[in-house]
């Protein structure tokens, strides 16, 4: 008999949960999925909520100091999300808070726009090999976005749609009534409470609240996949970025040195020039913590010791290039991803999953929810630049009342990395924030909605959808 390790238990007492809301459709988290989810709910005349565990929203694009709306377009240049990814970016442009290559320069192969991008380091976000074109090198629709305008532009948003809003509260475990969820939990520094919802969108990311439903869910992620990787993103400041290029194409092999010294001592040699406008100086790091197995995203001691690593990390990295590196003689850090980078873990089981045969098809799907750019495939890209993606990868099977609209869509490890970006997850969200509502309105479990509704309800909110 395999010895199980002994785990001491205590058992929590039972207590009454006051209810602090009744609505129509509860989102928990307010990243990408949980901010389109929430607006769409109430766009679409729900009584919402949405509630996010820290104080500000966007998730990662924000918090998490990964401002970059990849794969706008396909590799042609040909745009194929639309709806709400474009309306963020729009009210963004409009502020100053986005940056994107003109629409002439969408798919452009003139070397000096291609250059301009690989220069800032931005090439796996801008720029794409096109096998069609003998492996020329065009300029994709990739926007980015100023953090801190989107935090404030989201919540205008989000209130604005009419959902309620609560910051600083955390999500703990679905009400259920069955295999049915019915609320959530959550705590907050107000204590406990509780929040009833016809239908609940898991959009944690990590899925959170489909794990304490029940559904099921698959949590293979493998080490070779950035999905598997987690990261403590910095910004630089104050960098002398012409004196800093000088000395590099002056002097490569110094150059290369350095680089060698710094990987060396555990810092960080590759950076992405922020090219927003409003960042003259400012270098990106996306210091992914490579862990020799993966990490695991739901373990607070994992999380804790990779904190503290990437923190230590970031300060070599400071240090070393401020005593070194002619161009940082005056560089500080500016700012810390106030949360840690997680972007894969547990995936729910839906009633469609995404494989790699998705990749191989130019199928439109009844009930097909998004048209995304399938950009990062090669030769499979280049036979099928686009992908539909189905409302059912949103619905768990067996569990009622619940949507999952973040990363944690269904499909599989090695087809969830293209697909579980920022702009798929508002896109998703945007679906299922719909969806919910629709099932409201019909009296019906979300996984009985009706496509056709689905479908004409996302035109109209100015999706980009085959025709129907
Ligand atoms: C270093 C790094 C670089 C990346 N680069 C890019 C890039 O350039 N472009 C791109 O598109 N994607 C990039 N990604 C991936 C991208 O950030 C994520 O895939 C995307 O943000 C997923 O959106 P989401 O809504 O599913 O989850 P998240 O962005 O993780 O949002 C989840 C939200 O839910 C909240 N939450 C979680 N649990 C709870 C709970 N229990 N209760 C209440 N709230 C909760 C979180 O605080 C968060 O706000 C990168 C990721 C990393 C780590």
């Amino acid at each position: 008999m395999p010895k199980v390790p002994l785990v001491k238990t205590i058992t929590e007492p039972a207590r009454d949960i006051k209810v602090c809301r009744e609505a129509d459709v509860v989102v928990v988290g307010g990243g990408p999925g949980g901010i389109g989810s929430a607006i769409a709910a109430a766009r679409s005349g729900a009584k919402t909520v949405l509630i996010e565990r820290y104080g500000h929203l966007g998730g990662m694009a924000s918090g998490g100091l990964v401002n970059i709306f990849p794969n706008l377009s396909d590799i042609s240049g040909k745009q194929h999300i639309f709806g709400l990814n474009q309306e963020i970016i729009d009210r963004l442009a409009a502020r100053g808070g986005a940056f994107y290559p003109k629409k002439e320069h969408w798919g452009t192969t003139d070397r000096k726009i291609v250059d301009y991008y690989l220069n800032a380091n931005m090439g796996n976000f801008y720029v794409r090999k096109d096998p069609n074109l003998g492996g020329q090198e065009r300029v994709l629709y990739t926007a980015v976005v100023d953090p801190e305008m989107l935090k404030d532009e989201l919540n205008d948003m989000v209130l604005e749609a009419g959902s309620d809003l609560l910051l600083h509260s955390w999500g703990t475990r679905p009400i259920m009534d069955g295999d049915t969820v019915k609320g959530v939990f959550f705590e907050s520094k107000s204590g406990r409470q509780a929040i009833l919802g016809k239908v609940v969108i898991d959009a944690t990311g990590d899925g959170d609240i489909f794990v304490a439903a029940g559904a099921e869910f698959d949590s293979e992620l493998s080490n070779k996949r950035r999905t598997a990787w987690l990261a403590f993103t910095f910004w630089m400041t104050n960098v002398d970025i012409k004196k800093y290029e000088d000395f590099r194409d002056s002097q490569p092999e110094k150059h290369a040195e350095l680089t060698q010294e710094i990987t060396k001592l555990g810092g960080y040699a590759h950076y992405i020039k922020g090219i927003l406008d409003n960042q003259e100086g400012v270098l990106w790091y996306h210091s992914f913590q490579i862990q020799p197995e993966s990490s695991d995203t739901h373990d607070v001691e994992e999380l804790t010791r990779i904190d503290i690593r990437g923190r230590k990390r970031a300060l070599i990295t400071y240090e070393f290039l401020r005593k070194h590196v002619p161009g940082f003689e005056k560089c500080f850090i500016m700012q810390t991803a106030p949360q840690l980078g997680t972007q894969g873990g547990r995936r729910v089981i839906g009633e469609y999953i995404l494989t790699d045969e998705d990749m191989e098809t130019d199928e439109v799907h009844e009930d097909t929810i998004v048209v995304l750019a399938n950009n990062d495939n090669g030769e499979i890209s280049a036979r099928h630049p686009t992908i539909c993606i189905p409302y059912r990868c949103l619905v768990p099977v067996r569990v009622d009342g619940l949507l999952v609209a973040c990363r944690a869509y269904s499909s599989t490890d090695s087809v969830s990395q293209y697909f579980n970006i920022i702009p798929p997850c508002i896109a998703y969200g945007q679906a299922a924030g719909t969806a919910a509502a629709l099932a409201v309105d019909a009296g019906v479990q979300p996984r009985k909605v009706d496509y056709k509704a689905l479908h004409d309800n996302l035109v109209k909110q100015g999706v980009n959808l085959p025709v129907g």
